[in-house]
């Protein structure tokens, strides 16, 4: 067996690396035998290093970062829009995002290192699908929908609907993400999240949890729940969303919200932690989380009353 250092070698690579999206596209259509879009590679490499993904024959790399129109974040038409290859130190260093969109600066800002932020892409995380992919439950209260594209058209769907199971996306094959957007908040509204590990940076993720509120300190008009690493893929929790709408925001409220949140996942036990333990995080998690958004409306409503 190929060994490296206790890691496997690298198979035979071709490395591609096109400069404009249609010669992208057109290179992931017409590649033959295996290949691989990539961006940072700090999912692919050491997927292959450690054995889960074997290309006996080789495998030709599609790397996307050459394209430019892949990366960056603008604001436009009231949305705030992601390139796919867009490096995650490039939104934790945007002020837009600080600004806007605070809960997903703050879910970049735990992931991984500093190191691994300057090459590692939303992008990546996303079409990784793991369960513990830690930009989606933010992206996923945000509302977010992500776009791929292909040599022949363009499609969207919304991030709640592109996670199949771990690793699986609804990408079809031969198709590049291209894009994540989301609404630009309003200020009625308030989003938070946190995650759980065994250590505060550099770990998975034994759960991560990510709230948003619209309304007033008085009244919900609408709430998103999302959590990672408690089901197959990260999940919208939309049975407890609907326990808070058009509701006065009390304790008692946020407390049975948070309840049934925790009673709609489905983790599992691992070296990490139990199923029991990520639930009752659920449910803890989730009621300070949304206690805090309601404090931020709290805040937002006294500040315009000045
Ligand atoms: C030390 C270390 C620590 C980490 N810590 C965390 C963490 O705390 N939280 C966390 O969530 N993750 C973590 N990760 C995982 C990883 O860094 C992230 O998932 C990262 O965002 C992946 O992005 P990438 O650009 O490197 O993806 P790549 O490795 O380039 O690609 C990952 C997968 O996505 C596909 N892909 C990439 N871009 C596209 C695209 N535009 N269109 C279609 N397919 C695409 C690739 O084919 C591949 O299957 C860590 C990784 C390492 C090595």
């Amino acid at each position: 067996m190929n060994q490296f250092i206790g890691s496997r070698a690298l198979p035979d690579l071709v490395y591609h690396r096109p400069n404009t999206l249609d010669d992208l596209l057109g290179l992931v259509k017409g590649v033959e035998g295996d290949y691989r879009v990539v961006a940072g590679c700090t999912d692919f490499i050491p997927a292959i290093r450690g054995g889960k993904w074997r290309f006996a024959d080789g495998i030709n790399v599609v790397d996307i970062r050459g394209v430019k129109s892949l990366s960056g974040i603008r604001e436009e038409n009231g949305e705030i829009v992601l390139g796919a290859a867009t490096r995650l130190s490039d939104i934790l260093a945007s002020p837009l995002i600080r600004e806007k969109a605070p809960a997903l600066a703050d879910a970049v800002s735990q992931m991984a290192s500093p190191q691994v932020r300057n090459t590692a892409t939303v992008g990546g995380n996303l079409c990784m699908a793991s369960p513990a992919a830690d930009t989606a439950p933010p992206l996923l209260v945000l509302d977010a929908k992500v776009t791929w594209r292909t040599a022949d058209g363009e499609e969207t769907a919304p991030l709640n609907k592109f996670f199949l199971g771990p690793g699986t996306t609804v990408l079809s094959p031969r198709s590049v993400l291209t894009e994540i957007r989301f609404p630009v908040p309003g200020s009625d509204e308030a989003a938070r999240r946190t995650r759980m590990g065994q250590r505060t940076a550099f770990v998975c993720s034994i759960i991560s949890v990510a709230v948003w509120l619209k309304g007033s300190p008085e009244n919900i008009e609408a709430a998103r729940i999302a959590m990672g690493a408690v089901a197959p893929t990260p999940i919208r929790i939309t049975v407890a969303e609907a326990a808070l709408a058009g509701k006065k925001p009390d304790e008692a409220t946020l407390a049975e919200a948070a309840k049934t949140a925790a009673a709609h996942i489905a983790p599992i036990d691992d070296l990490r932690a139990s199923a029991e333990y990520r639930k009752s995080l659920a449910e803890t998690l989730t009621r300070r989380l949304l206690a805090a958004c309601v404090e931020d409306l709290t805040a937002y409503k006294k500040s315009k009353t000045k």
